[in-house]
Protein backbone atom coordinates (compact mmCIF):
# COMPACT_ATOMS: atom_id res chain seq x y z
CA UNK A 1 0.00 0.00 0.00
CA UNK A 2 1.61 2.87 -1.26
CA UNK A 3 0.68 6.10 0.46
CA UNK A 4 1.73 9.91 -1.81
CA UNK A 5 3.11 13.22 -0.33
CA UNK A 6 0.47 14.62 -2.58
CA UNK A 7 -2.25 12.93 -0.25
CA UNK A 8 -0.91 13.72 3.37
CA UNK A 9 -0.53 17.25 2.17
CA UNK A 10 -3.83 17.26 2.26
CA UNK A 11 -4.84 14.99 5.11
CA UNK A 12 -3.22 12.42 7.53
CA UNK A 13 -3.72 9.16 6.19
CA UNK A 14 -4.75 6.84 9.15
CA UNK A 15 -4.59 3.06 8.09
CA UNK A 16 -6.31 -0.22 9.33
CA UNK A 17 -4.92 -3.48 7.59
CA UNK A 18 -5.35 -7.11 7.96
CA UNK A 19 -2.51 -8.77 5.16
CA UNK A 20 -3.27 -12.43 4.14
CA UNK A 21 -0.46 -15.14 5.72
CA UNK A 22 2.23 -14.82 2.66
CA UNK A 23 2.05 -11.37 1.41
CA UNK A 24 4.60 -9.65 3.80
CA UNK A 25 6.95 -12.12 3.64
CA UNK A 26 9.72 -12.04 0.54
CA UNK A 27 11.60 -14.42 -0.56
CA UNK A 28 14.72 -14.77 1.23
CA UNK A 29 13.04 -13.14 4.79
CA UNK A 30 14.01 -15.51 7.90
CA UNK A 31 10.25 -15.32 8.66
CA UNK A 32 6.70 -16.54 7.59
CA UNK A 33 3.25 -15.30 8.39
CA UNK A 34 1.53 -17.63 9.97
CA UNK A 35 -1.53 -14.99 10.84
CA UNK A 36 -2.39 -11.98 8.76
CA UNK A 37 -0.17 -8.77 10.09
CA UNK A 38 -3.26 -6.44 11.42
CA UNK A 39 -1.57 -3.13 11.28
CA UNK A 40 -3.55 0.03 12.63
CA UNK A 41 -1.51 3.67 12.54
CA UNK A 42 -1.19 7.09 11.48
CA UNK A 43 0.96 8.99 8.47
CA UNK A 44 1.58 12.16 9.16
CA UNK A 45 3.58 14.28 6.83
CA UNK A 46 6.09 17.19 8.19
CA UNK A 47 6.05 19.79 5.62
CA UNK A 48 9.12 21.92 7.08
CA UNK A 49 11.62 18.68 6.84
CA UNK A 50 10.01 17.07 4.90
CA UNK A 51 9.75 13.89 6.95
CA UNK A 52 7.13 11.38 6.70
CA UNK A 53 5.96 9.97 10.39
CA UNK A 54 4.33 6.85 11.11
CA UNK A 55 2.92 5.70 14.00
CA UNK A 56 1.08 2.78 14.70
CA UNK A 57 1.16 -0.37 16.42
CA UNK A 58 1.07 -4.44 14.33
CA UNK A 59 0.07 -7.81 15.87
CA UNK A 60 0.57 -11.74 13.99
CA UNK A 61 2.42 -14.48 14.36
CA UNK A 62 5.61 -15.18 12.35
CA UNK A 63 7.58 -18.55 12.27
CA UNK A 64 11.01 -19.23 11.39
CA UNK A 65 13.39 -22.14 11.22
CA UNK A 66 15.69 -22.58 14.62
CA UNK A 67 19.12 -22.09 13.83
CA UNK A 68 20.26 -25.71 15.23
CA UNK A 69 17.68 -28.12 14.67
CA UNK A 70 15.80 -26.02 11.78
CA UNK A 71 12.73 -26.67 13.89
CA UNK A 72 10.34 -24.18 12.73
CA UNK A 73 9.81 -21.52 16.06
CA UNK A 74 6.17 -19.83 16.06
CA UNK A 75 6.61 -16.28 17.64
CA UNK A 76 3.80 -13.84 18.50
CA UNK A 77 4.30 -10.09 17.95
CA UNK A 78 2.77 -7.28 19.33
CA UNK A 79 4.98 -3.92 18.25
CA UNK A 80 4.14 -0.31 18.50
CA UNK A 81 6.64 2.03 16.13
CA UNK A 82 6.66 5.26 16.03
CA UNK A 83 9.21 6.13 12.59
CA UNK A 84 10.38 9.05 10.96
CA UNK A 85 11.33 8.81 7.11
CA UNK A 86 13.54 11.62 5.39
CA UNK A 87 13.64 11.58 1.95
CA UNK A 88 16.69 10.40 0.17
CA UNK A 89 18.33 13.49 -1.00
CA UNK A 90 18.44 14.49 2.73
CA UNK A 91 20.65 11.35 3.36
CA UNK A 92 23.38 12.93 5.23
CA UNK A 93 27.05 12.95 3.80
CA UNK A 94 29.38 10.19 5.46
CA UNK A 95 31.14 13.15 7.80
CA UNK A 96 27.60 13.95 8.77
CA UNK A 97 26.92 10.16 9.77
CA UNK A 98 29.79 9.66 12.18
CA UNK A 99 28.99 12.18 13.64
CA UNK A 100 25.19 11.03 15.05
CA UNK A 101 26.28 7.35 14.43
CA UNK A 102 24.66 5.27 17.14
CA UNK A 103 21.86 8.19 17.95
CA UNK A 104 19.38 7.97 15.46
CA UNK A 105 17.95 5.39 13.48
CA UNK A 106 17.61 7.20 9.92
CA UNK A 107 15.56 5.95 7.40
CA UNK A 108 14.28 7.14 3.82
CA UNK A 109 12.09 7.38 1.44
CA UNK A 110 12.46 7.10 -2.29
CA UNK A 111 10.04 9.04 -5.08
CA UNK A 112 7.32 10.85 -3.88
CA UNK A 113 5.72 8.94 -0.79
CA UNK A 114 5.83 5.43 0.92
CA UNK A 115 5.03 1.73 0.72
CA UNK A 116 3.06 0.75 4.03
CA UNK A 117 3.74 -2.82 3.63
CA UNK A 118 7.90 -2.05 3.38
CA UNK A 119 7.16 -0.40 6.91
CA UNK A 120 5.57 -3.09 8.49
CA UNK A 121 7.74 -5.72 7.12
CA UNK A 122 11.03 -4.15 8.31
CA UNK A 123 9.55 -3.61 11.52
CA UNK A 124 9.16 -7.48 11.65
CA UNK A 125 12.39 -8.28 10.93
CA UNK A 126 14.22 -5.76 13.28
CA UNK A 127 12.14 -7.82 15.81
CA UNK A 128 13.78 -11.21 14.80
CA UNK A 129 16.30 -11.97 17.43
CA UNK A 130 19.85 -12.79 16.50
CA UNK A 131 19.99 -16.03 17.78
CA UNK A 132 16.87 -17.71 16.41
CA UNK A 133 16.80 -20.95 18.80
CA UNK A 134 14.33 -23.04 19.90
CA UNK A 135 14.97 -23.37 22.94
CA UNK A 136 18.33 -22.08 24.88
CA UNK A 137 19.58 -25.25 25.38
CA UNK A 138 18.27 -26.69 22.00
CA UNK A 139 20.83 -29.38 21.55
CA UNK A 140 20.41 -30.76 18.26
CA UNK A 141 22.94 -28.91 16.22
CA UNK A 142 23.28 -30.34 12.96
CA UNK A 143 26.52 -28.60 12.73
CA UNK A 144 27.57 -27.75 16.05
CA UNK A 145 29.88 -24.10 16.08
CA UNK A 146 33.32 -24.50 17.50
CA UNK A 147 33.39 -24.29 21.39
CA UNK A 148 29.69 -25.44 21.20
CA UNK A 149 29.82 -28.73 20.94
CA UNK A 150 30.13 -29.68 24.99
CA UNK A 151 26.40 -27.68 25.44
CA UNK A 152 25.13 -29.21 21.83
CA UNK A 153 24.70 -32.72 23.11
CA UNK A 154 21.37 -34.28 22.47
CA UNK A 155 19.77 -33.91 26.15
CA UNK A 156 18.31 -37.11 25.48
CA UNK A 157 21.83 -38.81 26.07
CA UNK A 158 21.39 -37.40 30.07
CA UNK A 159 19.77 -40.78 31.25
CA UNK A 160 22.71 -42.84 30.00
CA UNK A 161 25.72 -39.75 32.03
CA UNK A 162 25.81 -42.25 34.80
CA UNK A 163 25.73 -45.48 32.96
CA UNK A 164 28.82 -47.50 33.07
CA UNK A 165 29.02 -50.85 31.48
CA UNK A 166 30.08 -53.78 33.20
CA UNK A 167 33.43 -55.62 33.48
CA UNK A 168 33.47 -58.19 30.66
CA UNK A 169 34.24 -61.19 32.40
CA UNK A 170 35.83 -62.65 29.36
CA UNK A 171 38.66 -60.13 29.63
CA UNK A 172 41.47 -60.13 32.09
ZN1 LIG B 1 16.12 -26.08 17.92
Amino acid sequence: MFVRISDLQIRDFAFHLEIKPGALALPGDPFAQEEPVRADGVVHYRVATREILVRGSLSTIVSYPCDRCLEAIRRPLQLAFNLAYLPEDASPTEDEREVGAGEIDLAFYQDDGLNLADVLREQILLDLPMRRVCEPACGRNPLPAQGEVAESRDPRWNALAGYRPKPDPTQD
